[in-house]
């Protein structure tokens, strides 16, 4: 009887960065502190039993999630999106620098958005922050604060109050980044291909494809890429959509460029064929592709050129979202989707042959890595106790309406999802998200334990 623990989890199936096991997790003051292969390995005072069809996976890190707050909280707001967040088996997210007013550019951005999400956090929130033309001497103490790194685009963001670097501006952040090991994290869409692509007018979803062609991306990335291999800066590719580059990564890669890629959950499920016309939740930028694309970058997760899963969150409300007339043109590029994300990749993914241990590896541990937090993303001795119990063949119909998220418009409405989450633990305690939040901020953490 190991009566110091504060709780013991038994479960037939267990995801450990090993694999899949019998198990049970052993949790004292939130932290994970004994993991046995067995489910009687281990007992206190209070025990958790996982039913027979329930899998404990450790917490989903969603690095890249749109909160708005403060600013555009009618879009979504740190209360609305940690519950989504909770209800979806995610335990962790990082905010990204713009959609909020102010963009987090500088040390009192980050403060006010920190001072905003510290009362509302019911999951654990880290910070993205950004870089725009100007902000280079902003970048060091943005670092020191803890931030996870620094997004930029590389063409109008949409939103006018984060301007995208031009090539030197971006060559100037990146030897300032490298000069720190900072992180930086891409928006790559080359702005003079996408200028040159005919205009998205209208409701027509094949022209709104050919308004953002994979060549723009494939542009971009290059450009990225050198810039990578020339100053030693450590990059990251958001939202990978275009098939086409995973070769280039696969390359830079063996070259030794410090590079790592991610894709989203709707460039795995949907496909350009299939969305109709005038259905603008499914814009996103850059966009959903072909179905053959799609494969291709199945292949890329099942070669480890992409190293990681996220959802980008980037709901708009629902007028913006241009539901009444259905043009492209006009429509917020954004897909709604954090309280999703897991089961929607699950439905996906095992019927092309891959495991929950494949799901863990790109959901929580590649992008809790990524993001420089590690005590978050695995069943393992020393992370932090954030688990989503799952029950993996267990399916239900996606209603918008139900969803936790501010506004309810999701391409995702109406579709039957594998994946239940029941239960979602932070820090050793299972979330209850009509109660008071319990969620952290949390900083970039470059070692164990240690504060940067
Ligand atoms: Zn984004």
């Amino acid at each position: 009887m190991t009566r110091d623990l504060d709780v013991v989890i038994r479960a037939a199936r267990m995801v450990t960065p090993e694999g899949e096991t019998a198990g049970s997790v052993g949790v004292r003051d939130g932290k994970i502190v004994a993991v046995e292969p067995a489910a009687t390995g281990l007992t206190t005072d209070r025990v958790v039993e996982l039913a027979d069809d329930e899998v404990l996976m450790p917490g989903v890190v969603d690095a890249h999630v749109h909160v708005n707050d403060p600013g555009r909280t009618e879009w979504e707001g740190f209360a609305s999106a940690t519950r989504a967040a909770a209800a979806g088996g995610v335990t962790t997210i990082v905010d990204m620098p713009l959609n909020s007013i102010p963009p987090t550019c500088d040390l009192p951005a980050l403060d006010l958005k920190r001072k905003t999400a510290a009362s509302q956090a019911f999951v654990d929130i880290g910070f993205w922050g950004g870089a725009i033309p100007g902000n280079v001497a902003e970048l060091r103490p943005l670092h020191e604060a803890g931030v996870s790194g620094f997004k930029c685009f590389l063409l109008h963001s949409g939103v006018d109050e984060f301007p995208p670097l031009d090539a030197n501006e971006l060559e100037l952040a990146m030897r300032e980044i490298a000069s720190f090991d900072g992180l930086l994290i891409v928006h790559a869409e080359d702005a003079h291909a996408i200028e040159h692509a005919p205009e998205a007018a209208g409701g027509t979803y094949d022209r709104f494809l050919h308004s953002r062609p994979r060549g723009a991306e494939n542009l971009a990335i290059a450009q990225v890429i050198e810039l990578a291999r020339w100053t030693g800066c450590r990059v990251h590719i958001l939202h990978v959509s275009s098939s086409d580059v995973l070769a280039m990564l696969a390359s830079a890669r063996r070259d030794g460029v410090p590079i790592t890629a991610e894709t989203c959950p709707h460039y795995l499920t949907f496909a350009a064929e299939e969305i109709p016309d005038g259905a603008t939740q499914y814009k996103c930028c850059p966009p959903i592709r072909e179905a053959a694309n799609r494969e291709l970058l199945w292949q890329g997760l099942r070669d480890g050129v992409i190293d990681m899963v996220v959802t980008d969150h980037s709901p708009s409300t629902p007028d913006l979202k241009a539901l009444d007339t259905g043009d492209f043109g006009v429509a917020w590029g954004g897909i709604s989707s954090l309280q999703l994300g897991l089961s929607a990749v699950w439905t996906e993914a095992r019927g092309r042959g891959f495991s929950l241990a494949d799901v863990a590896r790109w959901m929580s541990e590649a992008p809790a890595r990524h993001a420089g937090l590690r005590t978050k993303g695995q069943i393992a001795v020393g992370h932090d106790a954030d688990f989503a119990v799952l029950a993996p063949e267990d399916s239900y119909v996606v209603d918008a309406a139900k969803l936790h998220h501010k506004n309810a418009v999701t391409p995702y409405h109406g579709r039957t999802l594998a994946g239940v989450v029941r239960q979602t633990w932070l820090r050793g305690e299972k979330i209850d998200i009509e109660a008071a939040p319990q969620g952290r901020l949390l900083s970039r953490v470059t070692e164990e334990g240690a504060r940067p």
